[in-house]
């Protein structure tokens, strides 16, 4: 089995844990931009998306397992307004970086009215950087943070909203929304978005729960990923999602779409991600 990873922070990650990955069979990682547990300085951050564009790709490499990241100030820090203009300022040169794919994790923390600004000023870059790359060009993909708990049913219906307001341009199919949970995601996928499922040990699904909306909502624009970071979380719960899906008899080729094939899918719709969807035939 083969899995590509579509949301881990392996900057909070050991290189051992690299290594667990490739013997897991996970060929690439999609690290999205988030928060170190601490404020940064403007100056931080640029030393951070360095490190996401620069650094991780080589640690992931000798493992044989490709990197790529999304870049943007996280919504925990973008309350402070004179920060996110000048990190904002940055984040363009960065999106011509060859493995990033796209603005992210952008979204909502505690659906403040600072945070909801700056998520737009963020889709906004992703639409100007069509307008830099040959005509008739798309927006950049966009990956989204939904809120804890409590937050998420709001802060999800605020993304939607926000992002409705953009009208035609903003592409659904080239958004995928993270952290859906049992309440969201079919807001999410009947708005035409890909969906993201987390699974964490503290907040977020378990995958007899991941499972169960795969069951009930389809595979379809789904992905599912445990979004290891810093805080008490396992790389590995991506695959004993695929486990549980496995034990209640789902087979090979339902198992690689969620798993490899849609987010390769997802991703792949920016050419520099390399990694093409596989194609299982039935033995004869
Ligand atoms: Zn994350």
């Amino acid at each position: 089995m083969f899995f590509i990873d579509p949301h881990i922070h392996m900057v909070s990650r050991t290189t051992a844990d690299y290594e667990m990955l490739a013997l897991s069979g996970v060929v690439a990682v999609s690290e999205p931009a988030f928060w170190a547990g601490f404020d940064r300085s403007p100056a931080g951050f640029v030393d951070y998306f360095r490190q996401l564009t620069e650094f991780e790709p080589r640690r992931a490499a000798q493992f044989g397992i490709q990197h790529y990241s999304w870049i943007c100030l996280n919504p925990k820090e973008a309350q402070d307004l004179g920060k996110a203009r000048e990190v904002l300022a940055e984040i363009p040169k960065f999106l011509s970086c060859p493995s990033v794919l796209g603005i992210g994790e952008i979204g909502l923390n505690k659906n403040t009215p600072n945070e909801a600004k700056v998520f737009q000023q963020h889709v906004q870059i992703a639409i100007d950087a069509a307008s830099q790359g040959p005509s008739g060009a798309k927006h950049a993909l966009i990956l989204i943070h939904t809120p804890h708990l409590e937050d998420k049913l709001k802060g999800t219906r605020m993304i939607l909203e926000m992002l409705r307001d953009f009208g035609s341009a903003i592409d659904p199919a080239r958004v995928l929304i993270d952290h859906v949970e049992e309440h969201t995601i079919e807001l999410v996928k009947d708005a035409g978005y890909w969906a993201g499922m987390t699974i964490y040990p503290i907040s977020k699904a378990t995958p007899a729960r991941a499972v169960d909306m795969i069951e009930m909502y389809g595979p379809q624009r789904l992905c599912v990923n445990a979004a290891a970071d810093w805080g008490i979380s396992d790389p590995l719960n991506t695959h004993r999602t695929m486990l549980e899906a496995q034990r209640r008899g789902h087979r090979l080729p339902e198992l690689l779409q969620v798993f490899h094939n849609n987010p390769a899918e997802f991703f792949g719709q920016n050419s520099k991600f390399a990694v093409k969807p596989i194609k299982v035939q039935p033995l004869s």
